[in-house]
Order: C-alpha cells, then sequence, then structure tokens
C-alpha cells in the first residue's frame, strides 16, 4: 500500500463515550468483521481480554486495522482510564491523527479534556465525533459550545443531525448538500436530498463552515468573497489542510449503537486525516548526542519503535511503529534499548479477528513483530549501520505498591514469569522482592492499574495470589550534609578482607550523584565500579524505612587499601556502610507522591467536596464555574486519597467526575511522618 493511503489512528474517548462501540462498527463497515460485536454483550473485539470485558474499558492499545475506500486504516486503541494515561501518551506517540468522541449527552467531560490537552502536546489532528445523538436529552450542538468553551478551539461542523431529539434518522452534509438517511435493517444508508424545510438552516451552518475555512485558506476566501460556490472536491482539499495544521476540527454527528453516521465518519477519516507522509519526519537521536531526522520514505535507513508488547500463544508479539525505510521478515535489526542485534522471525498485520503475514514493512506502517527477545515497550529498532534513538515516550512515576505472592509454592516459579511478561508489556509496572517482608512488591501508576494487574495474574494467567492492601510508594531523602565512615575488616587466617570508605552527604536537586575525590593512591581506580554499585544498592534498598534514597549527592573522600587482602566486594559492602551511616546521620526525611486532581461538580455539591478535600489536606488551587458545573483543580498527597472515586460518588451522588495523576514528590510533614512510620513499622 502507498504510503499515502495509510492513516494511522486512535479513537479516543471519555469512558461509557462509545469507544468501543464505534470501533465496532468502523471494523464492521470496513469489511473486516462478519457481526456487529455488542459491548453489552460482552463480545467485541477490541475488548478481548477478561479484564476488559468485565470493566467495561479498554486498557491495551492493541492495533486493529481495516481498508476503507482502498486506504487502510490502523486503529491504535487508546485506553480512557486516566490511572492509565501513559498508555494514551504512548499511542499518542506513534498515530498520526485521531477521532475524539464525545457523547451526545454529557459533552467534553474533564478526562476527554485530559486526553485533548494530551493530544495536543503531540499536535495530533483531530476529528470529532459527537455519539449518541439518539439518547433522551441528547444535545449536539452543546458539545460543540463545550469544545469552543472547554477547550478553546474551532468545531467545523460538517453536517446537522437530522431527526427528532432522540429519534435520529440520519444527518445532512454540509458538503455535498445532501440528506443520508439509515433505515433500520439496512446496512447503507440512503441519500436524499435536503428537505425544504431544512435548506434555510443547513445554509446558515454550510455559510458559518466557509467562513471558518476561508479564514486559512486563500482559495476558498476568494470564492466565498465573489459568492462562488468551492466543489466538493475543493472543499474537501482545503478541510484536509486545515485540519492537519490543527486550525479546526471537524465535527461529525452519529450514534454507534444505531449504526447512524458510521460511514461518513469513516471517509472523514480518509479524507481528512493525515498520511504518516502529511507530517513532519520524525526526530530522533544519534549515539553521539546530535539530534538527526527520519523522513518517512523508502530510501531512508530503517527506524521503528515498539509501542506495545503484548503476549499472545504465538508468542511475545512486539507491536511497532514503522517510521523509515522498510524490513524484510528474517532481517537482523538493531535494539538501542539493549544495544544488541535482533532477528525479526515474522511480520503481522493486524486485522480485527486475524492476523495476516507479510514478508516486508515499509516507512508508515503499523505492525507485530516476532521474534525479538528482550525487546521492551518503548525500545527504538533500526539498522545497525545507521543508529538512531528515537525519543521514547516519557512514563510516569509508579506511585502506588501492594505485597503480593503466591497463594501455593508450586505455583512460585509461573508467578514470577508471569510478572516478567507484565513488566515488559507495561513500564509503568514494576515489581520487586523486598528484604525486609521477604515478599514481592508490585508497584503501579493508581489502585485501579495494580487492580488490573492482579486481575491478570489471577484470571489470565491463572495464578492464584495473595494481595495486600495498596501502600503509598514514598521515597526517602536527606534534609543537610553528613559523613560516615564504613570500614569492612575481617581478619581470619588465610586472605582476609579489607575494604575502607569514607563519603559526604548532602541534599541534591535532583537524582543521585556521585562525586569521586579519592587523593589518588589512597584506593586503586580499579575498586571504583564497586564502590559505586554498593551505594547505589543502598541507596536503592532505603535506608530508613526502605524505600528507594533521592535527590542526594555522594563525595567519595577516601579510604585506604590493603595490598593482599582488599578486592571488589570488600569495597562495596565498605561503601554500603559508609553512605548508610551518612544518611542516617544526615536528618532523613520522607517524600511523598503529590497528585494533582481535578473535580467537575454541579454546584450544589462543591461545599462537600471542597470541605472534604480540607478534610484529606487537599490544596485547591483553582475554582472556576460554568454554568453550574464546578471546577476544582488541586493538589493532594496520594496517602490521603485511597478509595477517593468512592467517597466522591457518595458525596455527589455520582454526578462529579474527577480526574487523577502523579504531580511530585513533596515533603511529608513532621506530624504525618510520624504516622506513616508508625503504621509502617507496625
Ligand atoms: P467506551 O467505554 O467508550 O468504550 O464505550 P462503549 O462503546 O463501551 O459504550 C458505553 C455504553 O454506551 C454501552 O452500554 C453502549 O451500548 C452505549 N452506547 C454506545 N454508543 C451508543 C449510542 O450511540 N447510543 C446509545 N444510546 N448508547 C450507546
Amino acid at each position: 500500500m502507498d504510503i499515502k493511503n495509510i492513516r494511522n489512528i486512535g479513537i479516543i474517548a471519555h469512558i461509557d463515550a462509545g469507544k468501543t462501540t464505534t470501533t465496532e462498527r468502523i471494523l464492521y463497515y470496513a469489511g473486516k468483521t462478519y457481526k456487529i460485536g455488542d459491548v453489552d454483550e460482552g463480545t467485541t473485539i477490541t475488548d478481548y481480554l477478561t479484564e476488559e470485558r468485565e470493566r467495561g474499558i479498554t486498557i491495551t492499545s492493541a492495533c486493529v486495522s481495516c481498508i476503507w475506500r482502498e486506504v487502510g486504516v490502523n486503529i491504535i486503541d487508546t485506553p480512557g482510564h486516566v490511572d492509565f494515561t501513559v498508555e494514551v501518551e504512548r499511542s499518542l506517540r506513534v498515530l498520526d491523527g485521531a477521532v475524539v468522541i464525545f457523547s451526545a449527552v454529557e459533552g467534553v467531560e474533564s478526562q476527554s479534556e485530559t486526553v485533548w490537552r494530551q493530544a495536543d502536546r503531540y499536535n495530533i489532528p483531530r476529528l470529532v465525533y459527537i455519539n449518541k445523538i439518539d439518547r433522551v436529552g441528547a444535545d449536539p450542538y452543546e458539545a460543540c459550545n463545550m469544545m469552543r468553551e472547554r477547550l478553546s478551539v474551532t468545531p467545523l461542523l460538517l453536517q446537522m443531525p437530522y431527526g427528532a431529539e432522540g429519534a435520529p434518522k440520519g444527518v445532512i452534509d454540509l458538503i455535498r448538500w445532501k440528506l443520508f438517511v439509515w433505515k433500520e435493517g439496512i446496512e447503507e444508508y440512503i441519500v436524499l436530498d435536503i428537505p425544504s424545510e431544512l435548506k434555510e438552516e443547513a445554509l446558515r451552518e454550510r455559510e458559518k463552515l466557509l467562513e471558518i475555512v476561508s479564514l486559512h485558506n486563500d482559495n476558498i476566501a476568494e470564492m466565498f468573497l465573489e459568492g462562488i460556490e468551492p466543489s466538493v472536491h475543493q472543499l474537501v482539499s482545503a478541510i484536509r489542510e486545515g485540519t492537519i495544521l490543527n486550525h479546526y476540527y471537524p465535527i461529525f454527528f452519529g450514534t454507534s449503537l444505531k449504526n447512524i453516521g458510521i460511514q461518513p465518519l469513516l471517509d472523514g477519516i480518509v479524507d481528512f486525516l493525515p498520511s504518516p507522509s502529511d507530517l513532519p519526519p520524525v526526530v530522533g537521536t544519534a549515539p553521539d548526542g546530535k539530534e538527526i531526522v527520519r523522513r518517512p520514505r523508502l530510501d531512508e535507513p530503517f527506524s521503528a519503535l515498539v509501542f506495545k508488547i503484548v503476549q499472545d500463544p504465538f508468542g511475545k508479539l512486539s507491536y511497532s511503529r514503522v517510521y523509515s525505510g522498510k524490513m524484510s521478515r528474517g532481517s537482523s535489526v538493531l535494539n538501542m534499548g539493549t544495544g544488541k542485534m535482533e532477528r525479526i522471525t515474522r511480520i503481522f498485520f493486524m486485522y480485527a479477528q486475524r492476523k495476516k503475514e507479510v514478508n516486508e514493512i515499509k516507512a508508515g506502517d503499523i505492525c507485530v513483530f516476532v521474534g525479538p527477545k528482550e525487546t521492551k515497550t518503548g525500545h527504538t529498532l533500526c539498522s545497525k549501520e545507521n543508529p538512531i534513538l528515537l525519543e521514547s515516550p516519557t512514563f510516569a512515576q509508579p506511585v502506588v505498591s501492594v505485597s503480593i505472592e503466591p497463594k501455593t509454592k508450586a505455583d512460585e516459579t509461573k508467578f514470577l514469569s508471569v510478572l516478567k511478561l507484565l513488566e515488559e508489556e507495561d513500564p509503568t509496572f514494576v515489581s520487586r522482592f523486598s528484604e525486609e517482608t521477604g515478599n514481592i512488591i508490585i508497584s503501579g501508576m493508581g489502585e485501579l492499574h495494580l487492580e488490573v494487574i492482579t486481575g491478570r495474574i489471577t484470571r489470565d494467567y491463572g495464578v492464584q495470589a495473595r494481595v495486600g492492601r495498596p501502600r503509598v510508594s514514598y521515597r526517602e531523602t536527606i534534609s543537610h550534609e553528613a559523613k560516615g565512615d564504613g570500614r569492612y575488616i575481617r581478619q581470619s587466617g588465610g586472605r582476609g578482607h579489607y575494604g575502607d570508605v569514607k563519603v559526604i552527604v548532602s541534599p541534591n536537586s535532583d537524582g543521585i550523584l556521585i562525586e569521586n575525590k579519592i587523593k589518588h593512591g589512597d584506593v586503586p581506580g580499579e575498586f571504583l565500579p564497586a564502590i559505586k554499585e554498593g551505594i547505589f544498592e543502598t541507596l536503592n534498598g532505603g535506608v530508613f524505612l526502605g524505600f528507594p534514597v533521592v535527590n542526594i549527592k555522594v563525595i567519595l573522600k577516601g579510604g585506604s587499601y590493603h595490598e593482599v587482602d582488599s578486592s571488589a566486594i570488600d569495597f562495596k559492602i565498605a561503601s554500603g556502610i559508609a553512605v548508610k551511616k551518612a544518611v542516617e546521620s544526615a536528618g532523613p526525611c520522607l517524600l511523598e507522591p503529590i497528585m494533582n486532581i481535578e473535580i467537575i461538580v454541579p454546584g450544589e455539591y462543591l461545599g462537600g467536596v471542597l470541605e472534604d478535600m480540607s478534610v484529606r489536606s487537599g490544596k485547591v488551587l483553582y475554582l472556576q464555574g460554568k454554568g453550574n458545573l464546578q471546577t476544582v483543580r488541586a493538589t493532594c498527597p496520594l496517602r490521603n486519597l485511597f478509595g477517593y472515586a468512592t467517597s466522591i460518588r457518595s458525596l455527589s451522588q455520582g454526578r462529579a467526575a474527577h480526574t487523577m495523576e502523579f504531580g511530585h514528590y513533596g515533603r511529608v510533614p513532621e506530624q504525618a511522618k510520624e504516622e506513616i512510620v508508625r503504621q509502617l513499622r507496625g
């Protein structure tokens, strides 16, 4: 397929806006599935994991391909829950355009706003599909108003809904100047003239449409001023240009459940969203640190980004976006994440219910590689001769942890391999063994994230496990400078042990910094790697309460060695002792994740929500009303937010919506620290 005939798109929406249903219908009409799946019956294609089916939300960003008007449309599934915004970011990174779905009843909800802003960050051209126009209380135009007000963007209405409120029959196409009507039980819509009683309103809407397009297109502007009607082709290509430049967002109406409006939306995807060749070249880094670009062309060196790992009976599937060049089955490529060569044994395109094996892939394609063993989400694969590191998406910090262990000893090996698989799939999920408690601790982005993970371990992989209570992932740091000496000296006849290291620690604004000021000759350079390793290991394992120590500078001040007895391990142990002592006397303190929260709440519940926020030691940063809806933005320590979803539901009788994401690490106040220490130690 020619690169101009590829659309790599995402469908982004608030939970329940109808993303799954719409994806289903798109796949159906684009001819690749045989029965319209139904979310309510739990038989959809994109929601293939048990977990997702049960929750009715889509977590995995799998990619499904279909063909419409001879254009290959690759739909990269984006999750809607805010705990998984990182998944959203990851998929946004590899797509070229998106369809944003709003519900005609709820309009632009707070989560849709969050996702919209994320898409802004990647400059993604978007179409907007206003779904559920069949529902009682649907107000399709209000969603457009909300776009203007809440998102400060220009909606470009290409259609008008047709039919009585709650009983839509079709849409009026303002570009083609026709009425499209869907009859029950018949797939194809029929094309009619616009009824005379609606012509006046339709003319007004078309006038508005031309006015907006004119603002960004001189050709159309001239025709508009001279009263010349542009042709469908002229209008479509002008709108395509404006959409790709994010000047405005074309609006489509429909109801996926009742099968109204899908085909025109598919036409819109083909007509208005960019192909990989319409966008700027991808920017990456060469091994020497210089910025380089790769154009989406076949004569450029091969480069691809792995955006999703999925385990499948076939083996490990690496969902990848190819940015430049081409590559054929059986080739070896360089993985920039590991520095190793990996062989691509098979290549697939993923259609809804089947895989299509291909021999070659090229710039612009989204495909699945089978073969790479050590590849993880976010890794770049490229040609050995022309290495490039494509900027990997930035992943947020895992802030919540639970302890977990298999119920039976027999499951232990399987349990550990499942954890490894899950870590490969999801870079925001981390597991580690805790020396202190003697069991495995898993960490993730939020309560729901970990619930989903433990659900996958027990249900999808069949490992029964005991799961502890969710806990906050704290960090340790220090308040002032301090010294520490570490000596590891043993004399036991024969060869002994001798390591001696002196350090000074001081607060550092970010991360761990080690500086070597040991006088030449005091300790031979060959022991330096072991000394650093000892320091990193001790800091990562925590000194005060077992949480990683961060924001610290360690100066290696001095030490001594023994000609015969000293070995690397002795220095590793000695430096560990030294840094531990230093941290202990440097006023250790705790840092905690502070979350950013946004709450949208009807006015009558605002008082209760604010009061509750203050009880949780939250700080309100912003408060603004629109109509009866109030928007609250606040920061709040994560430790006070467990179960927040339930509590806000009861405070607002289910009418408030909220989103939460990690903001930064903040210092735990003294009184709170005592309580936390008691809980953790008790
Ligand atoms: P997602 O959470 O965004 O993937 O939304 P789903 O596709 O799962 O839809 C959420 C609910 O809305 C389901 O019960 C659907 O049957 C229903 N739904 C989806 N589209 C429509 C529509 O056009 N009209 C109506 N009335 N309900 C819809």
